[in-house]
């Protein structure tokens, strides 16, 4: 986790937020590499979900909301953590989590030493306006309420009729008591959500259920997750959150245990009818809440677990074996010399060519081996280089990042061999 970690911030991936005054507990920046990352795996996302479906329709609503959403949804009642503090070191953290988080011993806590839990509201609270008394309002703890929200509006202005989805991504906010793991607990992180509606049915919602853990399994090993880091857990009746009739959860095995980055939640009617919002079939003239099948994950833990599934050091190098469609940039463009001009126009024309349909990156610094090492940390699965044959018979080297294997390959060709890497 600390190579990782080290390797984020040295190359441009994730910086720790407003570091130069010395940052601030569960905030990050994603640098020029991070928010490449970020960007495809969102943007795949979509593409599965919302452009290559007929039933999911996206939409994109306010962080900001009139608290009586929150309310209405339960999230001022109930989305609470319970919070403990340590009477030895005096730290306070999530109860759930006291076996994890060291004592002034360096042992883990003991349940003994604890305070009774106190609980403790998630939601982050802002203030609006400029004259007193300010609209107290808070900074949304899930994507999700804006889809309910607007799940009339999505009916009249739309052609949906159940069974259909409405897909969402964007920023959420918990006041979380002890963000950590890198980015994995963080109190601002982006979200990826389906809120699928369905007829109030028991087998129905089982149906549903099913069908979205396996497509959203399926999609993370698509994607090149092993399968060895993944499995499914279940939420036991204890542990379920206010709102869910039905709860599992995909989790990674990360260095620091099995953890979870994404939740399919059987809602049940929950929202729609604390909303009071109903659908009505059109051939039938039937009223009902609809239920709702909930896939809920997080772009932030996706992205790192994405990181560390394709970390790879072995005796040799340091590489991030990302599945090309999430690598920062598809290719890398060397000219063998940076000093002899006819070798960097000729290197500069293929660069200029493939970064009019691919990221790209340019390098003319150091020798070939150290370019090479540069790009396996980035996860750049091709690099190109034109060297003196390049001139004389139009064709380069194409190296490959995982095998290190090269093979000569003629310029026109080269959008080819990119596109075949990231079917
Ligand atoms: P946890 O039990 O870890 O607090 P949760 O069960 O409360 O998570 P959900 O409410 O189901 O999480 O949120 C859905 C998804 O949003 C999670 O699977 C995760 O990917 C992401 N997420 C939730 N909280 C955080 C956080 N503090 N930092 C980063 N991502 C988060």
């Amino acid at each position: 986790m600390e190579d990782l970690i080290a390797l984020c911030k040295r190359r441009g991936f994730i910086y720790p937020s407003s570091e130069i005054y010395g940052g601030i507990s569960g905030f990050w920046d994603y640098g020029p590499l991070g928010v490449e990352l970020k960007k495809n795996i969102k943007q795949l996302w979509w593409t599965d979900n919302v452009q290559k479906r007929d039933d999911i329709v996206g939409i994109d609503a306010s962080i900001i909301m009139n608290p009586r959403v929150w309310e209405a949804s339960g999230h001022v009642e109930a989305f609470t953590d319970p919070l403990v503090e340590c009477k030895a070191c005096n730290k306070r953290f999530r109860f759930d989590q006291y076996a994890n988080i060291l004592c002034k011993d360096n042992k883990p806590h003991a349940q003994k030493n604890l305070t009774e839990p106190r609980v403790f509201n998630l939601l982050t609270e802002v203030f609006l306006g400029v004259t007193e008394p300010k609209q107290k309002a808070y900074l949304r703890g899930e994507i999700t309420q804006g889809a309910f929200v607007n799940f009339a509006n999505i009916i009249d202005s739309t052609r949906v009729k159940i069974p259909f989805g409405i897909a969402q991504i964007g920023k959420a906010f918990r006041n979380e008591i002890t963000p950590g793991n890198f980015t994995y607990r963080s109190r601002e992180f982006e979200q990826i959500e389906i809120e699928f509606f369905i007829r109030p049915d028991q087998k129905e919602s089982e149906k549903w259920f099913d069908y979205w853990k396996n497509e959203r399994l399926n999609w993370y090993k698509n994607l090149g997750m092993s399968p060895d880091n993944l499995r499914f857990r279940k939420h036991e009746d204890t542990e379920r959150a206010h709102y869910a009739k039905d709860a599992v959860d995909i989790e990674f095995k990360a260095p620091f245990g099995w953890s979870e980055f994404e939740g399919i939640h059987n809602r049940g009617d929950w929202d729609l009818s604390r909303h009071n919002l109903k659908y009505k079939d059109q051939e039938t003239n039937e009223e009902f809440y609809p239920w709702v099948i909930e896939s809920s994950g997080g772009v932030d833990r996706a992205a790192l677990f994405f990181l560390i599934n394709a970390y790879v050091k072995d005796e040799k190098r340091v590489y991030l074996k990302l599945h090309p469609k999430l690598s920062p940039f598809k290719a890398a463009v060397f000219p063998l010399l940076s000093n002899k001009e006819d070798l960097v126009v000729k290197a500069k024309a293929v660069y200029d060519q493939l970064k009019q349909k691919y990221s790209v990156a340019w390098d003319d610094r150091g020798n070939i081996g150290k370019r090479y090492a540069y790009q396996d940390e980035i996860g750049t699965p091709v690099c190109i280089t034109i060297d003196y044959d390049s001139l004389k018979d139009n064709t380069v080297t194409l190296r490959d990042r995982d095998t290190t294997k090269q093979e000569r390959v003629k310029i026109a060709e080269i959008e080819k061999s990119i596109a075949k890497i990231l079917l």
